[in-house]
Order: structure tokens, then sequence, then C-alpha cells
């Protein structure tokens, strides 16, 4: 049975990866903001570096895997752009890179990281907003879409998740991961019915984005079935899955884009 890190185990899907993995037998080392076995905070860099030494002291140096989902939607309040620029993204790339010795000690490590449907879907996104954020700065992402005013937070959401999905194609080829054992992927889910979906359903202007939003299933998705896909994807069966990005959405990416493929 393996051991594994999980991001934002305290509520929403990643609750629900940590819940499958226990269920499962395996021994999961929680980090969220919230109560669980690691409280940090991710948006700060001294937060980061204690979710990175704690996980690294409790894993004992060797990770079986690791799922990042922390994470904040786009909250139309623009003070708490700077937050949800650091957390979606330097609070999966951060811990990824400081995790890295620790999941190529077992040899066939298993990582999933949460990006989003919005990556595909939000138009008008800047090439420069996610070029910030891969250069490692998301104060400098946030700045770029100040031009966006009062409705600049799924821009700077949606550019996280695109920035996240690069992040994890390009490193999921090189040897230090691939060559490693590691298996860096991305879940790109669409509107699954958590507290960070409630959230927004609860503030009316958000809401009705929300449900313009077409989901062709004619549903929001469940937690629950998110994690069985990633408890999939961190799977000896998930060997030859290398560096993609898995929408699991209602259809709604196929929707919008047809003839992307
Ligand atoms: P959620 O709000 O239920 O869970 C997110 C978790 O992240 C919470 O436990 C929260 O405490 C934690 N978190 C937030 N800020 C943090 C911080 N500063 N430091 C540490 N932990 C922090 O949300 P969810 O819907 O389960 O989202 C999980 C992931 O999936 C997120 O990355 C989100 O962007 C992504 N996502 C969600 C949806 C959706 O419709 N729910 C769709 C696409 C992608």
């Amino acid at each position: 049975m393996g051991v594994y890190a999980v991001t934002g185990a305290a509520s929403g899907m990643g609750r629900a990866v940590a819940e499958k993995l226990t269920a499962e037998g395996h021994r999961v080392i929680g980090v969220d903001i919230q109560e669980t076995d690691i409280v940090a905070d991710l948006s700060t860099a001294a937060g980061r570096r204690q979710a990175i030494d704690s996980v690294l002291e409790a894993a004992d140096g060797r990770l079986d895997g690791a799922v990042l989902a922390a994470g904040l939607g786009p909250v139309r309040d623009r003070a708490r752009l700077p937050v949800i620029a650091a957390v979606n993204y330097l609070g999966v790339v951060d811990l990824l890179e400081g995790w890295r010795p620790a999941l190529a000690a077992t040899g066939a490590a298993r990582v999933v990281a949460f990006g989003s449907n919005s990556s595909t879907t939000v138009p008008m996104v800047q090439n420069r907003t996610v070029k910030a954020f891969l250069a490692g700065d998301p104060a400098r992402a946030v700045r770029t879409v100040r031009i966006f005013g009062a409705q600049a937070a799924p821009f700077v959401y949606a550019a996280s998740k695109i920035a996240v999905s690069r992040w994890v194609r390009r490193h999921a080829v090189r040897p230090e991961w691939a060559g490693a054992g590691i298996r860096l992927n991305v879940i790109a889910p669409g509107a699954i019915l958590t507290p960070l979906l409630e959230r927004q359903l609860a503030t009316p202007a958000e809401a009705k984005a929300v449900e313009a939003f077409p989901v062709p299933t004619g549903n929001f998705g469940k937690p629950e079935h998110i994690a069985d896909w990633v408890y999939m994807m961190l799977s000896p069966s998930a060997e030859f899955l290398c560096g993609s990005v898995l929408f699991v959405d209602g259809g709604t990416d196929a929707h919008f884009r047809p003839n992307d493929w």
C-alpha cells in the first residue's frame, strides 16, 4: 500500500480523493489551510515551504504519489486575486519541485494536478498572463488582468489552470520526471458540486454564469466520480499515461471545441 500527499484534503474533490485512497488501504498525508494532517497556507512562500518539509518528514522521504487539489475558484473580489493566483499555480508547482526527490525515490510515482476545463472554455485569456505564471510570477499575472476591472477573476483563474497544465506537460517528459518513473498528469474537471461551486451558486451574479454554462450531460458532476478517475490515474495501469490532460466535464469542452482534434 502506498503513501500519498493530497493537497486540498479538507474539502470537495481533494477530500473525496483522500477518502478513496484511505478506503483502499493507502496512507494519506493531507495538506490544507483547514483542519487536516498538515495545516499550511499555500498562498505564502513560508506556507509552501512548511507543506513541502512537513510532508517529506511525514513520508520519510518516499512518496508513491501526490494529488494537488488545493485551489480557489474565480471569486469576484479583486483583493483575493493574488491569493487565487498563488495557491492555484505556486501551490502546485512549488510543491511538486519540493517533493520530486521523494517521488523519484519510489521509482514509479504518480502525480495528478488539478487543472480545469476553464483552461479551454474561458475566452480571451491573454498569453502574457499565462507567461507570467510560467515565469513563476503570479503577482505579474494579476497585474496583466487589471484591464478587466471587476470581471478579472475568471481570467486569472483560467490562466492559472492553463499554466499548471502547461507546466505539467513541459515537465512530464523530462528525464528527471519521466526518466525517474514519475508520471505527471492533469485532471480537468468541469462543474463539480463541491463547496467551491456552492459558493459560486450562492452569489447571484456568479450563479447566473454557472447556470448558463452548457453541460451536455445536463447535470453537475460529483466529487466521488472525479476521485475514481484520479484513483485510476494513480494506479499501476497509468504507467503509460504521461503529460495528459484528462477532461471529466460532462461534455462542456467537447461542446465548445468539437473540431480541436
Ligand atoms: P473546495 O473549495 O471544496 O476545496 C479546495 C480546498 O483547497 C479546500 O479544502 C481549501 O481549504 C483548500 N485551500 C484553499 N486555499 C488554500 C490555501 N491558501 N492553502 C491551502 N489550502 C487551501 O474546491 P473543489 O471544488 O474541491 O476544488 C478542487 C480543485 O479543483 C481546485 O483546484 C479547483 O480549482 C479545481 N476545480 C474545481 C471545479 C468545480 O466545479 N468544483 C471545476 C474545475 C476545477
